[in-house]
């Protein structure tokens, strides 16, 4: 089943440059995602805080992207599948 989700979002600049939790509270982080659903920046599970898969749980948004320099992936958290960063997306990226 190729994943639905993707196909119902809009791109959204990020809110900020690094995990907003993160900078909130001082904790470095590993890796940075960006929620394609709101613009969210959260760490990945690597960071203490994985504050991405915390935004997933807490809003139910599905899709992230690398908000790594020159990274270029998606993830989609309820199909668990990798995915394709359309166009319109990847201009928000870094
Ligand atoms: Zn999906
Ligand atoms: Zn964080
Ligand atoms: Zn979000």
């Amino acid at each position: 089943m190729p994943c639905e989700h993707m196909d119902e979002l809009e791109p959204v600049p990020p809110g900020t440059l690094g995990c907003v939790e993160c900078l909130r509270s001082g904790t470095p982080w590993v890796h940075l995602r960006l929620c394609l659903t709101c613009g969210h920046v959260g760490c990945c599970d690597s960071s203490p805080g994985r504050h991405a898969t915390k935004h997933f749980h807490r809003t139910t948004h599905p899709v992230i992207a690398s908000f790594e320099p020159g990274e270029r992936w998606a993830w989609c958290y309820i199909d668990q599948a990798e995915l394709e960063v359309p166009e319109q997306f990847a201009m928000y990226l870094r």
